[in-house]
């Protein structure tokens, strides 16, 4: 037994098996370089889950988090801190105002994790229609098909994949989904009874799968239409994963309601709400609250993660490591390989097969790790520090991690 195959034994002993067993024991990293607990060395191409921005052991996030800590670890919400208020300063001055001129005018709740974030979302605006006395006018959500907004009850009553959803059915929120992409769904959908829609700016969990061109405008006007607030969701797709700081604003649409997580801390557990204008204090003293939401450690590791994305100019080479590793991938011509899409550093290399499995077991063979997104998808959403010689190592070897899942699926 190796070092990997004793840790999976205590594993699969002591955790619950809600994840299967993970084929890989990490123990370091180092920007894009992570190590097994045999030593072996990946390129990391998925920064668990669309989250280390900044890769592994970057020296920003380490000062960061460690001077902080030092200081003060924790002060629960009953305390306010400095990095917490420098942190809402800076996201809501990226999110800008009219034109780009001053912060927008907005304002923050701070959660652990991108369920949280849209739990929060939910009761924003539930308390909104509750204020104007309409709640039972306006009992409906609306949310994609196929689209992933969390595990916790309230994210996932609007999640849309039914196999994860519907185990865990009665939710108690009345959600009507529609197919994504679909305007016209999307219009009927969001009639005069409904509260709010939930909408990906690219649905990430379903295989980084975009939306027609204008179909964020599309739901804003649809919900400028019925009343309904719009709450765009961005724990997958915000902070430079598209090469956009958020990719709403690629668009020039702005939410009601904006959630992110993932990539903001970096690595350290953080989520936000957004409520926009008016929407900035439907909550109220008393309304909503986390013991851990907006802790400072993990304020000072996002602010790290803002800072260096914006002194590093992550974005433009984040925007140009994607086109790189897209269009590479849309050239290679193998015949398992049906194409790419995704923008930036967010993307899907589609597979003419459901083989994505063999696919992402023969790329760690081959010292990558990539995801298997949907059978016929592999995703890759590397850190955005990601280097151009980086993403050419991983096109070079794709062929034959593509040769080498062929020849795995003959075998089975
Ligand atoms: N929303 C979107 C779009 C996501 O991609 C995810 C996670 O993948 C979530 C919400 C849930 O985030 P978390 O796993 O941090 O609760």
């Amino acid at each position: 037994m190796n070092a990997t195959n004793v840790l999976q034994k205590r594993y699969a002993a002591a955790l619950m098996p809600n994840y299967g067993l993970p084929p890989v024991a990490l123990v370091r990293g180092d920007g894009c370089r992570v190590w097994d607990a045999d030593g072996r060395e990946y390129l990391d191409l998925f920064a668990g889950i669309a989250v280390s921005a900044l890769g592994h052991a970057h020296p920003a996030l380490i000062s960061a988090v460690s001077t902080q800590v030092a200081a003060l670890a924790h002060t629960s919400n009953l305390f306010l801190h400095e990095p917490g208020i420098d942190l809402a300063e800076r996201i809501l001055a990226l999110l800008g105002g009219p034109g780009g001129a001053g912060p927008a005018d907005a304002r923050i709740f701070f959660a652990n994790s991108g369920a949280e974030a849209n739990e929060a979302a939910i009761k924003l605006v539930r308390r909104h229609w509750q204020k104007q006395h309409l709640s039972q006018a306006r009992p409906v959500f609306v949310a994609a098909e196929n689209g992933f907004h969390g595990r916790t009850m309230g994210a996932l009553a609007l999640t849309g994949k039914a196999s994860i959803r519907e185990p865990f059915a009665p939710f108690g929120i009345d959600v009507r989904f529609v197919p994504y992409g679909d305007v016209d769904a999307l219009r009927a959908a969001a009639g005069p009874d409904c509260a709010a829609l939930f909408v990906e700016p690219c649905q990430g969990e379903a295989g980084v799968i975009p939306p027609p061109p204008g179909y964020l405008s599309a739901a804003r006007e649809a919900c400028d239409r019925s009343g309904a607030l719009l709450v765009v969701d961005e724990i997958q797709s915000g902070v430079g994963r598209t090469g956009h700081w958020f990719a709403h604003q690629g668009e020039g649409v702005t939410p009601d309601v904006l959630t992110l997580a993932k990539g903001l801390g970096g690595g350290l557990p953080i989520g936000a709400c957004v409520g926009f204008g008016p929407y900035g204090s439907v909550l109220g003293k008393g309304d909503h609250g986390s013991t851990f939401g907006a802790n400072p450690v993990a304020c000072a590791a996002a602010l790290a993660v803002l800072t260096t994305i914006e002194a590093d100019g992550l974005l433009a080479s984040a925007a140009a490591a994607g086109q790189q590793l897209h269009d590479g991938i849309a050239a290679l011509g193998h015949p398992l390989l049906a194409g790419a899409r995704g923008q930036g550093l967010w993307l899907a290399a589609m597979l003419a097969e459901p083989a994505a499995a063999d696919v992402e077991a023969a790329a760690r063979r081959a010292g990558f790790l990539v995801n298997a997104v949907q059978p016929d998808a592999i995703r890759l959403a590397p850190p955005l520090i990601i280097s151009a010689g980086q993403a050419t190592a991983f096109l070079d070897a794709l062929p034959g991690i593509l040769d080498d899942a062929v020849t795995a699926r003959e075998k089975s």
